[in-house]
């Protein structure tokens, strides 16, 4: 096949997971002259995105918007929650929890860190020996997933919070929905979450650059027994300003606000048990067409129990040195952008390049998901790596309900 040709021009699909694609909509409501910061419509429009964050959480309790990513989200979670010298533990099923326990190393913390491989979800049985061998409960809390985007394991939150219960330790159970947030079903209240952080730039389809920690009163307690809270992490004012400032801790982050209130409209106009739907429709299209592909060839999913997958991110193992070249051929010759594989490093492939990932978080529909399916499908031919007929039509059946 020549590539001599690219058909990378026209409107590309950045199908990384994170940053996602950012919806004309929001875009239009954050091209705009600065605004005025003291008082008039931003302030008053800044007052209506507490409400309609909650609803995405499925949380009654409270948010403090951060100026930041989900690095600075997950700081902000330990400052207000882990006293020095404290002790935490991560459950690990992918890399995400091993950067959320360095962050809380770097707050003065003693990270625990439970692994559990790179295809597989939390064990409940040695995430409870973990908690029952903890007999005086120096460990305060537990740093999970819901989604870890380098694997693309799903982790089933309320059951932890179960183990959390039948042993009765009362660490808080501090949750990354940096990309499950808006796609994958989340449900904040009723799964006994009291700590959660998620970013602007995935599920939530604002560019990246703002992100929240949701939390409950537990964890609000837990705040007033620190010895001194970073003033600049401290979630307390941000939720009760005296002045607007104190929301931001110094200028809001206008743009990005006005973007946001679009995104939450587009997000409660849709509802998100349909955004839920949606995804799941897509995430099985998506694992239909691997499914077949995978019939006489190297690519698989690596996630093989579609129980514990995410329908915001999937992570595909095809052997070295498949996966870069797939991303290098359907970047230049088709204007579609796939994920890097990350942390899945062994010693036959120290770069990831048998990786490589899908994000298809947010602002996705089923033509986006086809286009992307179609380019894989054209790569493979492309480069020659074997693969099982129909992958395409396999997915088109079941994004029609088939
Ligand atoms: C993207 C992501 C992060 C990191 O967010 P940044 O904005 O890059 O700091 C952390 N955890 C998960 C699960 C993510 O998907």
């Amino acid at each position: 096949m020549s590539s001599s040709t690219s058909l990378a021009n026209g409107r590309s699909y950045l199908a990384i997971p994170g940053p996602s694609v950012i919806p004309d909509a929001v875009l239009q409501a954050m091209h705009r002259p600065a605004p005025n910061i003291y008082e008039g419509g931003l302030v008053a429009m800044t007052e209506t995105l507490f409400p309609d964050l909650k609803r995405v959480a499925r949380t009654r309790h409270h948010v403090a918007i951060y100026v930041g990513n989900g690095h600075a989200a997950w700081e902000a979670a330990l400052a207000n929650t882990v006293a020095p010298g404290a002790k935490v533990l991560a459950l690990a099923t992918g890399r995400f929890a091993y950067g959320w326990a360095n962050m809380a190393e770097g707050v003065g913390a003693v990270p625990q860190i439970l692994d559990f491989g790179r295809r597989n979800a939390v064990d409940l049985n040695r995430f409870a020996e973990a908690l029952q061998a903890d007999t005086r409960h120096g460990i305060k809390a537990v740093l999970v997933a819901h989604v870890d985007t380098s694997t693309s394991v799903l982790n089933d939150i309320a059951a932890l919070r179960g183990v959390l219960d039948d042993v009765r330790h009362p660490a808080l159970l501090m949750v990354d929905c940096i990309a499950s947030l808006g796609c994958d079903r989340f449900e904040m209240d009723a799964w006994g979450v009291d700590v959660v952080v998620t970013g602007s730039q995935k599920g939530l389809m604002v560019p990246p650059g703002i992100s929240f920690v949701f939390f409950n009163d537990k964890a609000d307690m837990v705040r007033q027994t620190l010895p001194r809270v970073s003033r600049y992490w401290d979630w307390a004012p941000r939720i009760r300003p005296e002045a607007y400032y104190n929301y931001f801790s110094g200028t809001a982050p206008t743009h990005h606000l006005y973007g946001l209130r679009a995104a939450l409209d587009m997000i409660h106009d849709e509802g998100i048990e349909a955004i839920w739907a949606r995804h799941d429709r897509l995430a099985r299209a998506i694992w239909a067409a691997v499914n077949v592909w995978g019939q006489d060839g190297p690519l698989q999913l690596n996630v093989m129990n579609p129980d514990i997958r995410s329908r915001a991110v999937t992570c595909l193992r095809i052997g070295a040195p498949h996966g870069a070249n797939l991303r290098r051929y359907t970047a230049s010759q088709l204007g579609l952008t796939l994920g890097l594989g990350i942390g899945m490093e062994s010693g036959d492939d120290p770069n990831c390049d048998g990786y490589f990932r899908f994000g298809h978080m947010g602002h996705v529909s089923g033509q986006m998901i086809l286009g992307l399916l179609g380019g894989v499908q054209a790569g493979l031919i492309a480069l020659d790596i074997p693969h099982g007929k129909g992958a395409v039509e396999a997915a088109a059946l079941v994004i029609t309900g088939g």
